[in-house]
């Protein structure tokens, strides 16, 4: 096993735990609400002060739970406006190098090409701001003459991008 093999390994396996961790958390604190609520509605506790502070504390699990998750944080990571709803597009640009020793072939003129550039996009449903769910996400790359006359219409993407990242993903 290579070291790069063993980072990625150790990488992923702290991904699982820490989602492990943040399901533990939300289980916890989802417990700790239900329980006093359910106590609280099956007849009136001698101290209903105790409860309320059983349930804020628990909130706070699930609210670090959430955040502790890899899948939740990276979603985090990526929220937008909060007035965002519904379905909306990021597209993320940058640029390939020679150096980095790939291939890919260009959308627009079907050439292959080692650099260029590279745009990833995600469409998403968005609430409030937060994706939550991903319709679709693919990454297409660009010769320098494509990406030059493409970028003057402002990142729309056409009708045959679409199709393309449809086939990918
Ligand atoms: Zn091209």
């Amino acid at each position: 096993m290579s070291p790069s093999d063993s980072v990625a390994l150790a990488d992923a396996l702290s991904d699982v735990l820490s989602a492990l961790a943040g399901w533990l958390l939300v289980g916890l604190g989802g417990l700790g609400v239900a329980v006093p609520l359910l106590a609280v509605l099956d007849g009136t506790p001698s101290n209903p002060a105790v409860p309320a502070v059983v349930v804020l504390l628990s909130l706070c699990l699930v609210a670090f739970g959430v955040f502790v998750n890899p899948r939740f944080r990276r979603r985090l990571d990526r929220r937008r406006s909060i007035r965002e709803f519904g379905r909306s597009r990021v597209v993320e640009h940058r640029v390939l190098r020679a150096a980095e020793g790939r291939t890919e072939r260009c959308v627009g003129c079907d050439t292959r090409l080692t650099e260029g550039e590279l745009r990833r996009y995600r469409e998403e449903f968005c609430l409030a701001g937060l994706p939550v769910y991903t319709h679709a996400e693919g990454e297409n790359a660009y010769c320098l003459d494509c990406a030059t006359a493409d970028s003057r219409e402002a990142g729309s993407v056409t009708a045959d991008e679409r199709a393309d990242l449809l086939t990918e993903s």
